[in-house]
């Protein structure tokens, strides 16, 4: 069935904030099996929230339906809304991120009877998590919040395996900051240094020192926090003329050791240290966030060796996901999905065995998580 659901859910175009029909399917899905359906929109987005209330915790699996674009369509081995299935591959924009994922919880549910739950279970699945990711779950979480709704467990079925299906988990996302700088200075001829004010000359040792700033040593569930320029442009193009300004684009990727005030703080105080007249912008894409592993985790974790016969590693790598939204409910999160090997590229794809595979664990999840309630 998670074959099936994974092509489906592919053949619509859903790329964000588009969500062509996805939400319409899995409510179906789910309206069949006894579950209560609510659309929340926000702006152009659609969000998808539904449930089997039960008496006992909360469990919510978050996904999103939206993909983000082709790229070149003549550059793909099979088309990337075609769902093509070579024998051992499902091949298509999403088939990965994330909606590999999505069917496979959909045809674990399928496998029991929701009425035989001890939890109480919710999905909230949006339209916007690939791009601007305002209008998505951080409103859902907000209005579920206000409704006094109490989230227990939160599975996100993002791409987090390596090479084998649940050989790695995330309980935690690192911070991502995005900053943008413009360097003044005063244009003038390369062959009268004292009456040229040049932008890039003063921003050497600038970058001398954001490049080998140790901004924090990580801990033991995150890496070091990590600077990469990503953009840099100043001159007019004559070798006679230095420029008025230089732009430059830098983002970092950061730990819960630090802030994103303290970034901004450091990198403000190396430019005034300098005395380098500027413009600058910072956006704060994303806030770190780190789940203890309590008693989901340790669900998820035997549900996987079970199935798997190996110990699954947890980890705090990967860029930003939805996960940050879900933290501000205070509960337990885990990221369990197939391998993110091809997801973004052209050429997606998801083996079949992977998602048999990680359909018997997410069943697996809910056959040990109804255990753990049962009291
Ligand atoms: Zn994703």
């Amino acid at each position: 069935m998670e074959i099936q659901i994974t092509q489906d859910l592919v053949r619509k175009e859903s790329i964000t904030p588009n969500d062509a029909g996805c939400l319409k399917y899995i409510e179906e899905f789910l309206a069949k099996r006894g579950f209560v359906n609510e659309t929340l929109t926000y702006g152009r987005v659609k969000n998808l929230w539904s449930i089997n209330r039960k008496p006992g915790p909360l469990l919510i699996f978050l996904g999103h339906v939206d993909v983000v674009p082709t790229g070149p369509i003549e550059q793909w081995d099979h088309a990337p809304f075609s769902g093509h299935d070579d024998g051992t591959y499902i091949y298509g924009r999403g088939t990965g991120d994330m909606k590999g994922g999505i069917a496979c919880f959909m045809s674990a549910l399928s496998r029991i009877n929701p009425d035989d739950l001890n939890f109480s279970l919710g999905f909230i699945i949006t339209a916007d998590e690939e791009g601007p990711s305002r209008d998505g779950t951080v409103k859902v979480v907000d209005e579920l919040l206000q409704r006094g709704e109490v989230v227990d467990y939160c599975l996100i079925g993002e791409p987090s395996t390596i090479e084998t299906v649940g050989d790695n988990i995330r309980i935690g996302r690192r911070g991502s900051i995005n900053i943008e700088l413009e360097v003044l200075g005063k244009q003038g001829h390369a062959a009268y240094p004292a009456r040229v004010d040049n932008p890039i000359h003063k921003v050497v040792p600038f970058l001398d020192k954001l490049l080998s700033e140790v901004w924090d040593e990580g801990n033991e569930h995150f890496p070091p926090t990590s600077l990469q320029l990503t953009n840099i442009s100043a001159g007019v193009g004559a070798h006679n003329v230095t420029p008025n300004n230089l732009n430059l684009k830098f983002n970092l990727r950061f730990s819960t050791q630090i802030t994103g005030d303290e970034i901004q703080t450091k990198v403000t105080n190396f430019l005034e240290a300098e005395g380098i007249k500027h413009k600058i912008q910072f956006d704060l894409n994303a806030k770190p966030f780190y789940s203890e592993p309590k008693l989901f985790t340790e669900v998820v974790q035997k549900s996987i060796s079970e199935v798997q016969a190996f110990d699954t590693a947890l980890s705090c790598s990967g860029g930003t996901s939805d996960g940050r939204f879900m933290a501000k409910t205070g509960c337990e999160i885990v990221e369990l999905g197939p391998k993110f090997e091809t997801i973004h590229k052209i050429n997606e794809k998801i083996e079949k065995e992977e998602l048999e595979r990680l359909t018997d664990i997410y069943y697996q999840i809910l056959l040990n998580l109804n255990e753990e309630t049962n009291n």
